[in-house]
């Protein structure tokens, strides 16, 4: 690691490191047990802090929630001033901070930098969104009355996130709940902890240099025993969880028993139609990078090519073809396409759904395996994979977090391709490849694609702030990041002024005293 700077990217972000791989003390969050943040890149041991205790966890909450009196009076404008420095900040540590996700979480230091372009972007987003918080004005039909709406800070958001998105699913939320008045406790992957401690200094500096309580960001760290100190605590009034739908499940059921909101981001399943009238080469380049980009651990990984028996071969083998090509290794190194995975627990599914894919009948045509030797040491490097399959196989319906593409043949009209792209439990991305109107604005519309995502040339990964965010099903139904995702952190007021001197009442109702 030494030679791609990672001590000092480390030492740029305030994470403690001496270069053997152990940190020397104040990365300290807690005093819960020890976690251990490993590289998938090399297998060292990068840093390991103390996780958040139930009394950690009390003390951290009542901090937010005294911050929370404070930050709600800030005019929303001058707390997007706030957000506009710590977007500075992103600007001025892009390098470190996407080295830092690089290493810690495996993904190419590109993609790295691209997280932290997301977080810089959400931050411009929500500098404008600070002036724009609005609420509509309605006609009253009592006279002399005037009637509106407007938004009001909500309180403490808890955000739970997944290790593949380390630092920018933080920022779409935190970015636009600081700006709504909110103050946030944010709880990162146990997987990706030092990418929290990264951001949480940021944050706490943009705070201290503007005499603001630190309890506008808060970090806890652990596992989902700390998740479930959130999602259970009725003090927290929105938890937006990101993860598995799994996990989707037990925190909406949590959050619902005590009456809470929940924003909902889980897994998905996504799919590209291919049909007759795509253009080839942009195909291959959207299903490539799609399915191998991140390794496969991308929410919008592409894991399904649905294509019409016309082309159907013509596309296997170009697609072939492309990932014979593929450098695996290393991510900091930039001549790689693939790094690893994000740690051996994460090989096992890979290589499970490599043989179920076989037992259910599929056919393999990019053999799958892990790597080894020098360079792949810390044995979480795997070859991404290609199966035929069907749709209806009980593996093509699950979301594997792998570099692991199905290939599924339709015939006939879209109408049968679509059937196979809805057929699955989770709604989140979708693309067609078409230069045929007709084919896209079908794909485009209520008979179409049923995600939260439908893209037309274009692949399913790779989303840009400002549209709003999420899947549909058991995607959860969230929205994050744009168009009018703020909402969700605000608490809606009607409000109904009588500037006459009678007191008439709705509908007409008569009250004589
Ligand atoms: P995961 O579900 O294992 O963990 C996600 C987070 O939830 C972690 O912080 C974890 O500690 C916490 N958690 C787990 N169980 C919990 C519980 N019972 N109560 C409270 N918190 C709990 O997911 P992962 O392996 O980190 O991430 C991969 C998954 O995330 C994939 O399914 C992927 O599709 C999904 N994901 C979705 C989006 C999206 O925007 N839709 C984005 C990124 C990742």
């Amino acid at each position: 690691a030494a030679e791609f700077g990672i001590g000092d990217a480390l030492n740029a972000l305030g994470i403690k490191y001496n270069n053997k791989g152990s940190s020397t003390g104040s990365n300290n969050f807690g005093s819960g047990h020890t976690l251990a943040s490993h590289s998938p890149v090399d297998g060292a041991l990068i840093a390991k802090m103390d996780t958040t205790s139930k009394e950690d966890y009390e003390k951290v909450v009542s901090t937010a929630t005294s911050a929370f009196k404070t930050w709600r009076t800030v005019p929303a404008p001058q707390r997007g001033e706030v957000v506009r420095q710590f977007g500075n900040k992103l600007r001025e540590l892009k390098n470190p901070l996407g080295k830092l996700v690089s290493y810690e979480m495996g993904k190419s230091y590109q993609e790295g930098l691209g997280e932290v372009q997301e977080m810089i972007d959400i931050c411009d987003f929500a500098v404008g969104l600070s002036r724009q918080l609005h609420g509509l004005t309605m006609h009253s039909e009592r006279p002399g009355h005037r009637m509106y709406e407007q938004y009001h800070p909500l309180g403490v958001v808890g955000i739970i996130s997944a290790f593949n998105f380390p630092v920018a699913v933080w920022a779409w939320n935190t970015a636009l709940a600081w700006v709504c008045g909110d103050v946030c406790i944010w709880k990162p992957s146990e997987k990706t902890p030092l990418c929290g401690v990264a951001c949480q200094n940021i944050a706490a500096g943009v705070l201290r240099d503007n005499d603001l309580p630190e309890g506008i960001s808060c970090l806890v760290t652990g596992d989902y025993k700390v998740g479930e100190y959130m999602s259970q605590d009725s003090r927290i009034p929105l938890i937006s969880a990101t993860g598995s739908i799994r996990m989707g499940k037990i925190v909406a059921q949590a959050v619902a028993a005590r009456l809470g909101k929940s924003l909902l981001e889980l897994g998905g399943n996504n799919a590209i139609i291919v049909t007759p009238d795509a253009d080839i080469k942009m195909t291959v380049i959207g299903a490539v990078f799609g399915a191998v980009g991140t390794c496969g651990q991308r929410c919008t990984s592409t894991r399904r090519l649905i294509i019409h028996e016309s082309i159907y071969g013509k596309v296997k083998n170009a697609i072939v073809e492309a990932y014979n090509q593929l450098r695996i290794g290393n991510p900091l190194d930039e001549n790689n396409h693939v790094g690893p995975l994000i740690d051996q627990d994460a090989v096992k599914p890979y290589l499970k759904a490599l043989k179920q894919v076989v037992a259910e009948g599929g056919k393999i045509v990019v053999e799958g395996g892990v790597l080894e030797g020098t360079g792949y040491e810390s044995g979480c490097y795997v070859k991404p994979a290609m199966a035929e399959a069907e749709a209806n196989y009980e593996i093509v319906q699950q979301e594997t977090f792998a570099p692991i593409l199905y290939l599924l043949k339709y015939s006939g009209d879209l109408e049968n391709a679509l059937t196979i792209q809805n057929g699955v439990v989770q709604g989140l991305s979708s693309a067609i490849m078409t230069n045929n109107l007709r084919e896209a604005e079908h794909f485009l519309s209520v008979r179409g694609s049923d995600c939260g995502i439908a893209n037309v040339n274009i692949g399913t990964s790779g989303a840009e702030i400002g549209g709003a965010f999420g899947g549909e099903k058991e995607t959860g139904g969230g929205r994050e990041s744009g168009s009018d995702a703020w909402k969700i952190y605000m608490r809606r007021q009607t409000n109904t002024i009588n500037y006459t001197t009678e007191l008439p009442l709705a509908q007409g109702i008569k009250f004589n005293l």
